[in-house]
């Protein structure tokens, strides 16, 4: 119950609204404080009693919250509603004449006004203290915790103080009739004392306002405290003692002050249990640190580390593949899954070290004693093989590996924030470096995260401005050199120079831009089309790169097959990488086979660079093997023509055609020719240009070779 939560606009108003209510009704009050009312002594007990309940509960609430959070305002709090406490126990002990007429047993009559003063000044005060304690503390995100001494001294300080207002009470009564006069008649010296009391409770409303501004839910109760006390105290100025309109009117408005912080309380309990476990900063899942907690740790780590001249180091692990045990075994065993790996986690560690689930599938290590790089290397390894093995779950085997990103502080960060971002940003470079592996934070990493952040940024204003042109690879019959299809390939016009896809289709496919670019191709096509077919004969085909988040998007799918280029089904040949991800995202391959069924060809790309296997080629049923250029440039090495010889017997018995792709030489095209691939591809035989360079001139196939550019064909750059 002590996060910061903005206002809303409407609580605003309410707020305005009641206080404003509230004004009203203390005028009124105040006007009306004089009048004699009938005498009933068993308002005063029953307010004596009530009281004293609701402040008793409110002390030992706030104590255990003060206990869970460690936050000092709290036991202030607490401090002050147990003095409260122990005044109103003690009332009718003081005071018997309140209750019954006439009857004293310790203090003498004039005794009740001082009672009165001291239960009044130290309530504001109380208040106020707390609530800027509370303030500080949340602001400079200290939690501090106290010992037992502390807790000791906070309570013999209420008891203590306590024990003085009863003894002025009781002992300094025969002195006090002078100052305080008789009953119903003020004297002077209490005029001062009413005065005093309206400041305090001013200045008391005034410090809780200024905390409730930016503060928590707590400081806002506690504003409310405050001026329900201001009212009481304007409304006593004006009052002329027992029994008079004015006394009444004050055991209300107590009443409904600690009255109303009691049911907030209660009304907020399941929220501060819950808030209490997340501040002691336990994941309620694995019973492990929470990312809270981590947080917490670090940041005193790291405060430890700077001052010891030593180091701390930070290992972010995500399992690799649990988002397949999540929907293939259900979140029962998945649940199960994070367990076990926390356990196994916890063993490989040292104890000073901390073992913290950050959420989903994502836990840290963070190592706090004698940290170097063999250390880390060693825990990196170590827990690598750990969460490796096995885990064998009701009846399943669940087979998984992770991946580590590490940094140090205060080397890589100065601060918990920092320190958690540079291990996921290693973390994440280490994935896509395969995962299943650990990585150390480096300068280049970091440069890696600005320069996706800003490709991802450019990517979006291009694609606002329209920087983005169709350039055509012609793919060539090796027997004859004739032209018969080309290939695709989008291109990024900035600053007027023309970029390949290859230096940013990875960074539209991290920030999920490419299916826009999708769409930029498949509009541009459609308007090309038309000329390309017109051009070229009959079975003249056109092939478009489409990556594995293209094929998975159904809408864009839908406007393949709707739009224009539903018309040249048969002409068109979609290019799908190998190492297509369908296992990751199986609607991918549903919308493959929606536009196989269209009646769409396949080819598959970059042959020879995944991991096929037989099986997922037949179910990929395509009619095209492109053999990636790495494997055809080896050709020209060792001259056999081994690895084309070999796809070329794999597409025979799959029944599709081979590409040769990125032939560039002489000798590249002789191995293909004598191998009896059917078609090749590469700046050889043309290179990628815009489509007039290839529809203008009428004669075979034209083979530009200046510099690539928007409007005239060119080598590529
Ligand atoms: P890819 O499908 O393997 O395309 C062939 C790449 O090799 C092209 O690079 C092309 O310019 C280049 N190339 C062609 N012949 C030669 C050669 O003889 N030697 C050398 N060294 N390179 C050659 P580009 O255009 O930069 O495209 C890179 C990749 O980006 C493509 O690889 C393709 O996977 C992807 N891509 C291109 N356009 C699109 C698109 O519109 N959508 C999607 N999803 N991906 C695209
Ligand atoms: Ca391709
Ligand atoms: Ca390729």
């Amino acid at each position: 119950m002590d996060s910061p939560q903005r206002m809303t606009s409407r609580t605003k108003t309410v707020s305005a609204l009641i206080l404003v209510l509230y004004s009203v009704f203390v005028v009124v009050a105040i006007q009306s404080a004089p009048r004699r009312l009938p005498a009933l002594p068993a308002v005063g007990l029953a307010h004596a009693v009530v009281g004293a309940f609701m402040c008793g509960v409110i002390a030992v609430l706030m104590l255990s919250q003060a206990r869970s959070t460690g936050r000092r305002g709290y036991l202030m709090v607490s401090g002050t509603f147990l003095y409260m406490t122990g005044i109103l126990v003690f009332f009718p002990l003081v005071f018997p004449g309140a209750v019954l007429p006439d009857q004293q047993i310790l203090g003498g009559l004039q005794s009740a006004p001082s009672l009165f003063y001291a239960w009044h000044f130290a309530f504001p005060i109380g208040i106020a203290v707390s609530a800027f304690v509370l303030d500080m503390d949340q602001r400079t995100h200290r939690r501090p915790g106290f010992n037992h001494f502390e807790e000791l001294f906070g309570l013999a300080l209420t008891l203590g103080g306590i024990l003085i207002t009863v003894g002025l009470v009781t002992i300094g009564a025969d002195q006090l009739p002078a100052l305080l006069g008789s009953e119903g008649e003020p004297t002077s010296y209490m005029r001062v004392l009413d005065i005093l009391l309206v400041g305090f409770a001013l200045v008391s409303a005034t410090v809780t306002a200024a905390c409730a501004r930016n503060g928590s839910v707590i400081t806002r109760w506690l504003f409310a405290l405050a001026v329900l006390g201001l009212g009481e105290a304007a409304v006593n100025f004006n009052s002329t003692g027992r029994y008079s309109a004015g006394w009444y009117y004050s055991r209300v408005f107590w009443l409904v002050a600690v009255g109303l912080l009691f049911l907030a309380l209660l009304w907020n309990l399941a929220r501060v249990n819950r808030r209490n476990l997340e501040l002691a900063g336990v994941d309620s899942l694995t019973g492990s640190e929470s990312r809270l907690g981590l947080l917490a740790s670090v940041e005193s780590e790291i405060a430890k580390a700077e001052a010891e001249f030593s180091q701390v180091a930070l290992l972010w692990l995500d399992l690799d593949n649990f988002k397949a045990v999540n929907d293939e075994l259900g979140h029962r065993v998945g649940d199960e899954v994070l367990r076990t790996v926390v356990s196994r986690l916890s063993r490989e560690v040292a104890d000073s070290d901390h073992v913290s689930r950050l959420g989903g599938d994502e836990f840290g290590i963070l190592l706090c004693d004698d940290v170097d790089d063999a250390r880390m290397q060693d825990v990196a390894r170590r827990t690598l093989a750990a969460v490796r093995a096995p885990i064998h779950i009701a009846g399943n085997i669940v087979q998984t590996t992770a991946t580590i990103g590490i940094a140090t502080a205060p080397s890589d960060a100065l601060t918990a924030d920092e320190l958690l971002l540079c291990a996921d940003l290693a973390m994440y470079s280490a994935k896509g470096n395969g995962g299943d592996r650990y990585e150390r934070f480096n300068e280049d990493i970091g440069i890696q995260a600005i320069t996706r952040a800003r490709m991802g940024h450019d990517l979006m204003a291009a694609l606002r401005n329209g920087d983005f042109r169709l350039h055509y690879q012609p793919i060539v019959e090796v027997s004859d050199g004739r032209m018969a299809g080309v290939e695709v390939l989008i291109r990024w016009v900035r600053d007027g120079q023309v970029i390949p896809a290859g230096q940013f289709i990875g960074y539209a496919e991290q920030s999920g831009q490419i299916v826009n670019l999708g769409r930029v191709v498949i509009g541009q096509l459609a308007d090309a089309l038309p000329s390309w077919f017109a051009r070229y004969p009959q079975d003249f085909f056109v092939t478009v790169n489409l990556s594995t988040k293209e094929l998975a998007d159904q809408p864009l799918i839908d406007a393949i097959l709707t739009g224009p280029l539903a018309a040249y089904a048969q002409r068109l040949v979609i290019e799908v990488t190998e190492s297509l991800g369908f296992q990751d995202d199986p609607n991918a391959g549903k919308g493959l086979l929606r536009l196989r069924e269209a009646g769409m060809r396949i080819a598959i790309d970059d042959f020879g660079t995944g991991f096929s296997n037989f099986s997922r080629l037949e179910y990929l049923r395509a009619s095209i093997l492109k053999v990636d250029r790495s494997l055809v440039h080896r050709e020209d090495g060792d001259g056999h023509g081994t690895f084309l010889a070999a796809a070329a017997s794999i597409a025979h018995s799959l029944r599709c055609d081979v590409v040769a792709e990125g032939v560039e030489t002489d000798a590249e095209a002789d191995v293909a020719r004598s191998l009896g691939v059917r078609y090749a591809q590469g700046y050889y035989y043309g290179r990628p240009a815009p489509a007039e360079a290839y529809l203008s001139d009428g004669s075979g196939v034209p083979a530009p070779r200046g510099p690539e550019s928007v409007s005239a064909p060119g080598a590529e750059v």
